[in-house]
């Protein structure tokens, strides 16, 4: 099984279990490898209560690191999932240089003020042209990719996660928003939560992952757990979702660099 790159911690407020807890189900899932990547801090009056603190960065890092010295034999990476979101590009770059993560995820979360991925803010998709949501959306992925500050894409479709779908073709707009992260050199993360959301699909669809093939996006893999037993979910399928896009490789980060390694 690849790496599970895409892990949280109780720091977020919104997910259970210290990281030992999921070193320890990696290891039963046969897990060679685990990154954390929990939700960055973002300045106050960004969604505070779904994030550690600035103050609290250390204590991630801290956590991580004791995770690691408790597992030597699993391979344990320092990872941040950061939110873009214009204006607080120069915030979250500070916070991306205080730390050596080994990768840091992209991801969006809010288009203007709403938390679209939100269940509480889903019925705003009720009774719109869904469209423009997604043109927004991918939008704001190429703006993502053009800061060129993070190293993988998050859940890459996630505006998909409700399960509301244009009624017209919106293929080019998923194609612009690769070009911008085949620009940017970034992986986009496979992310099996989406199986689990009204989607029901892993986040990208096959669609995007063809194209992100025929680009030469590299990939990670990610199970997006807010508790331990989501760990290497789905991964499977993941991988069988890669193999039929064309992959034959993933990628592992090291101090923000990558290897190319071959889907076992
Ligand atoms: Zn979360
Ligand atoms: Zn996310």
């Amino acid at each position: 099984m690849p790496a599970d790159y895409h892990m949280h911690t109780p720091l977020c407020n919104h997910a259970v279990g210290e990281p030992e807890e999921y070193a320890r189900r990696a290891l039963e899932a046969g897990l060679g490898e685990i990154g954390f990547s929990d939700h960055t801090p973002m300045p106050t009056t960004y969604d505070p209560d779904w994030r550690m603190t600035i103050a609290q960065l250390p204590e991630y890092v801290e956590k991580v690191l004791r995770c690691r010295r408790a597992f030597p034999e699993l391979s344990i990476k320092l990872g941040l999932e950061s939110d873009f979101h214009p204006g607080t590009e120069e915030f979250v770059r500070e916070v991306i240089g205080r730390v050596p993560f080994d990768y840091v995820i992209g991801s969006i979360h809010y288009l203007g003020d709403w938390g679209f991925d939100n269940p509480e803010k889903a019925h705003l998709f009720e009774g719109r042209d869904v469209y423009p949501i997604y043109e927004q959306y991918y939008g704001l992925v190429e703006g993502l990719a053009r800061t060129r500050m993070f190293d993988i894409l998050g859940h890459p479709d996630v505006i998909k996660k409700f399960g509301h779908r244009p009624s017209r073709d919106y293929e080019a707009l998923e194609l612009r928003a690769l070009d911008a992260v085949a620009g940017a050199g970034m992986a986009l993360d496979i992310n099996t939560s989406g199986l689990r959301r009204p989607a029901k699909e892993i986040y990208p669809s096959l669609r995007i992952l063809k194209a992100a093939r025929a680009r030469d996006i590299g990939i990670t893999f990610g199970s997006d757990a807010h508790e331990p037993a989501r760990v290497g979910d789905a991964f499977d399928r993941a991988v069988a979702l890669a193999r039929e896009a064309g992959y034959t490789h993933s990628r592992r980060y090291v101090a923000r660099r990558f290897e190319r390694v071959p889907l076992a």
